[in-house]
């Protein structure tokens, strides 16, 4: 009965990312016994909501809106004594009263146990100071642990994200900050550490000696349909490139880190990130989607929304070649894409493998000597895959040689759904586990990187090439591709 008590309060519950993705992961985590047995849940919000309407909210997504539920045996059941745990209060995020009336509250469901308490912070960026320091001042807990959930943007720039993570200081420490970067909870970014350093079969390929490119790929196929407010300020490089694709490439060529522990991991990735070159202006294409009619259907253009300025240049699309000056990986480009409104949905790491000197079997692939060489493809979301590309006899009497997949397919393989990303952060930031939220250090190599070239973009206006809604984004990204002898792996559809 000395078990201490965990306080979960999402600040920000009447918003989308709380209704979507929050409550939802912290349900799957109750369903699958995962948070500790005294476990209170708090919405803080200024709406005026009771529990009962919380409830309902939840109720209500957790019926219709989300594919993540389990819906398994039981499922009914634990969501009516998962609801019960659930209680909202309402105030302002700027008022120490109104976070102290939560800490009372808070202190009653606790009933004099160990208190640990975790704020996660679902609100608009400019109002997270105000929020941390009536938290940390009004709220923190006396006895136990008090840990903040932040989510991006991290600042829109060096300087801005300096100034973030200095006033976050003035109420936390650096191991109370859990900056959250939803791509590190995904299953195959996790799993990228497993399969190169416990397969002997990878780790010693993975070097400029056998990798010819990296491509990071991050494709959505609509946009931001009435909700490029928020977007307009930011741009696709901030809003995907620089946290989400960025820290896949620090994980992906990281040097083997002495332990798993977290400091050694991100040790390991913030060398990646400083030993980056600087990105140049010509190493960057920027694209902004166009209207698009296509069987009689016409899609909007990014500035036809009514949120965007009619004016805007902010890119809807990026492609750009970074490089690692290390021994590791010195003229191997990774290549970045990340775009809205293009063909398709997906995230995808490619790693494109050098030719077979001297192949014996050159002859049978033409002058197309690109398509011969393997090629390993990690395809983070949707339908979860791991494909190795080789060459390979078709049967029959002659010699002629196929692409082939060795195919680690997930949805055939493992029968368990996979766990949503938040799902997954949530328990790791509950237990302490650091290793997949962004350390202070390693946010200001990210920008140190990509701060020079977007004031560039900016002060230059540089004109964005313009794409059709639905494509595959401008042709400029294949020039850029092509300077460094590169072809985006994803020209082809896919089993
Ligand atoms: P949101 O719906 O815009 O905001 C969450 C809540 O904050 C709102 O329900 C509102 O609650 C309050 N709020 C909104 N604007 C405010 C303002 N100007 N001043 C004071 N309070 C305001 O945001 P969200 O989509 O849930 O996302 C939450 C955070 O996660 C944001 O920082 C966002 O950048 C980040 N994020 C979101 C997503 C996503 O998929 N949505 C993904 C990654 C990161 P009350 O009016 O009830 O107080």
């Amino acid at each position: 009965e000395n078990e201490p008590s965990v306080s979960i309060t999402v600040v920000g519950a009447s918003g989308d990312l709380a209704k979507k993705k929050i409550f939802p992961a912290l349900f799957a985590l109750y369903y699958e016994d995962c948070l500790p047995k005294h476990f209170t849940i708090y919405g803080y919000a200024r709406s005026k909501m009771t529990d009962a309407e919380l409830r309902t909210m939840m109720f209500v997504v957790y019926l219709d809106e989300v594919p993540m539920f389990i819906h398994g045996e039981n499922c009914d059941e634990k969501m009516e004594q998962f609801l019960k745990r659930c209680f909202y209060h309402s105030g302002q995020y700027d008022s120490e009263e109104n976070f102290a009336e939560l800490d009372r509250k808070l202190k009653k469901h606790e009933g004099g146990r160990v208190s640990n308490r975790l704020f996660y912070l679902s609100i608009p960026p400019n109002i997270f100071i105000d929020a941390v320091k009536c938290a940390s001042l009004s709220a923190s807990s006396g006895n136990g642990w008090t840990r903040v959930i932040v989510e991006k943007p991290f600042g829109r720039d060096s300087e801005s994200s300096a100034a973030l993570t200095k006033a976050l200081k003035n109420y936390l420490d650096e191991d109370q900050i859990f900056r959250i970067d939803h791509y590190l909870g995904k299953e195959l970014v996790e799993n990228l550490s497993v399969l190169r350093f416990s397969n002997l079969i990878f780790e010693p390929l993975w070097s400029r000696q056998y990798i010819r490119n990296v491509q990071l790929i991050f494709s959505e196929d609509f946009g931001t349909e009435g909700r490029g407010g928020y977007f307009d300020n930011y741009g696709i490089i901030r809003d995907i490139m620089q946290n989400h694709l960025l820290q896949i490439l620090a994980l992906f060529a990281m040097e083997t880190p002495v332990s798993l522990d977290a400091e050694d991991i991100r040790n390991e990735k913030v060398k990646v990130l400083r030993s980056m070159r600087p990105l140049q202006l010509e190493d960057m294409v920027v694209g902004q989607y166009k209207s698009h009619t296509k069987g009689g259907v016409t899609y909007p253009a990014y500035t036809d929304d009514k949120t965007v300025p009619k004016d805007s240049l902010t890119p809807t699309f990026a492609a750009a070649a970074l490089f690692i000056d290390n021994a590791r990986w010195d003229g191997v480009p990774f290549l970045m894409k990340a775009g809205k409104a293009l063909h398709s949905k997906r995230a995808e790491i490619r790693v494109q493998f050098r030719h077979v000197p001297g192949n014996l079997y050159n002859r049978n692939f033409g002058t197309d000597l690109d398509r011969a060489t393997n090629e390993l493809v990690i395809r983070v979301q949707p339908d979860e895959a791991i494909y190795l590309k080789i060459n390979n006899k078709i049967p029959g009497l002659g010699m002629r040689l196929d692409r082939s997949n060795l195919n680690l397919h997930y949805a055939a393989r493992y029968s368990k759904e996979i766990p949503d990303a938040y799902e997954r952060l949530l328990l790791d930031a509950i237990e302490g586990e650091r290793r997949l939220f962004i350390r202070s250090d390693e946010l200001n190599a990210a920008w140190a990187l990509f701060t020079p070239l977007l004031k560039e973009l900016e002060e230059k206006k540089i004109i964005p090439e313009y794409y059709p809604y639905g494509s595959r984004g401008p042709v400029g990204a294949h020039y850029l591709a092509a300077r460094y002898k590169v072809r985006w792996g994803d020209l082809n559809v896919e089993q």
